[in-house]
């Protein structure tokens, strides 16, 4: 199965160099690492959504003011998933499927865009987002309007055999075995990753279970102060944040393994990934 890397939105938070390591001024670069599949039998699998085109034209209320001041977000319709499949030569209507990370605003925004796709993600987060529990974290991150239109759910538990030592879900309806949901919990309720064999081997797509490069592919953990912060301040459970962290820092350093791992939001894995160029 061929893979595209798209950036689906784009986010320059103040702190610069703080937040993404590398950038010169005072702003960062932080994008949304989406993935679109060509499938043999099962048209085209989008994982994750980015922000959407009813976000580029009315940010408020689709997202929070807090989040869309805090991160700086810069709403472009190129930057779209459905702009992009377009640019591919593709239609709306060739998306059949989207596996989700989670349903934070920042994953979800795109969903209508493919009004025709089924919906795929763990039962946890789909419960998480529609049980608002008025907490602030919970209602700056799910927005309500930019899923209530989705009818075609399918919400899973882990089933079946494990994933290289991690919980999986193996039969999601209608889409290959080599696409799997890997639950992690700990940034939500719900979060989960997204595991594609694709035809360079298998190509985990973390989401926010880490933020920045450098938390994985080397023994310690190296993060910048800014996504350290920002990661404790959406996170629903630290403990587990931090053990499947740890895993998925383990499974990246099993050279057996052979698993690629990206997460949703640093740029300079993007930027490799889009160029075909290894991650390290
Ligand atoms: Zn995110």
């Amino acid at each position: 199965m061929k893979i595209h890397h798209l950036n689906c939105g784009t986010d320059c938070p103040f702190g610069g160099a703080l937040m993404d390591g590398r950038s010169r001024g005072p702003t960062a670069r932080l994008v949304c690492h989406c993935l679109l599949i060509e499938t043999p039998a099962s048209g085209l699998v989008l994982v994750d959504t980015g922000y959407g085109l009813k976000d580029v034209r009315h940010p408020h209320p689709r997202t929070s003011r807090m989040m869309h001041g805090l991160l700086n977000i810069r709403f472009r319709e190129e930057e779209t998933a459905l702009r992009q499949v377009e640019a591919l030569g593709y239609s709306a209507g060739d998306v059949r499927h989207i596996v989700l990370t989670h349903l934070d605003f920042d994953h979800a925004g795109g969903l209508e865009d493919f009004p025709g796709a089924q919906v795929h993600l763990t039962r946890a987060e789909l419960a998480a987002a529609r049980d608002l529990d008025g907490g602030i974290t919970s209602e700056k991150r799910y927005r309500p309007m930019q899923f209530n239109a989705v009818t075609n759910w399918r919400d899973y538990e882990a089933q079946g055999e494990r994933w290289f030592g991690f919980e999986a879900v193996r039969d999601l309806a209608g889409l290959p075995p080599e696409i799997l949901l890997i639950p992690l919990k700990g940034h939500t309720w719900g979060h989960a990753g997204v595991a594609v064999l694709g035809n360079d081997g298998w190509l985990l797509h973390a989401g926010d279970a880490y933020f920045f490069r450098d938390e994985v592919r080397r023994p310690g953990r190296r993060c910048t102060p800014g996504l350290r912060l920002y990661q404790n301040l959406m996170e629903v459970d630290r403990t587990a944040r931090l053990a499947n962290q740890q895993r998925l820092r383990e499974l990246s350093l099993d050279h057996s393994a052979g698993v690629r791992m990206i997460c949703a939001h640093d740029a300079v894995e993007y930027e490799r990934c889009a160029a075909g160029a290894p991650l390290v």
